[in-house]
């Protein structure tokens, strides 16, 4: 098993569309950013990287290359999980904290939850989607999330060969 945790934070700017979790949000502003904004994928991005000790997002798809300019953060989210599979793991369960003043997440939580799921090709529930608001921290400008995953090593393919005798292994183990 290997956890992961990812951390992420955007300024919002007007002019912009908001976009959380692969969901556009209606709401008068957006998150800006090098990349379309996304705070969400990219914490999961994060820890998805973190649990197979990976480089992080901001190494592999650097702010400063013109080509992630405006990128949709599926792209990195999709790398992330391909490296997660390269190394034999897949995901057991994610669980996220969004903290942010507006708009409220609740009435947007199933298709957020449902379009993460679809990203990381999983049912909706294995994904947690919560939601605070930033009493006291004066963050009303920004939108902050919180990722931890959970990855568990692929099982080996069962061999069909004649040879394999399991009766024998559970026979050593009594
Ligand atoms: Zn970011």
């Amino acid at each position: 098993m290997r956890i992961g945790y990812g951390w992420d934070s955007h300024e919002f700017k007007s002019g912009i569309p908001l976009k959380i979790g692969g969901v556009i949000l209606p709401h008068n502003k957006g998150l800006g950013g090098h990349s379309d904004g996304d705070v969400l994928l990219h914490a999961i991005t994060d820890a998805l990287l973190g649990a197979i000790a990976a480089p992080d997002i901001g190494s592999l798809f650097s702010p400063s290359e013109p080509k992630w300019k405006g990128a949709d953060s599926m792209i990195f989210l999709q790398e992330a999980l391909k490296r997660v599979g390269n190394v034999g793991y897949s995901l057991v369960n994610l669980d996220c904290t969004l903290i942010l003043a507006r708009p409220k997440i609740g009435p947007h939580a199933a298709a957020i939850r449902a379009r993460i799921a679809e990203l990381l090709k999983v049912s909706t529930d294995v994904i947690g989607i919560k939601a605070k608001t930033p009493e006291g921290m004066g963050t009303e400008n920004a939108a902050i999330a919180h990722v931890v995953v959970l990855l568990e090593k692929n099982k080996p393919k069962q061999s069909r060969s004649k040879s394999d005798k399991p009766t024998t292994v559970a026979a050593k183990r009594s």
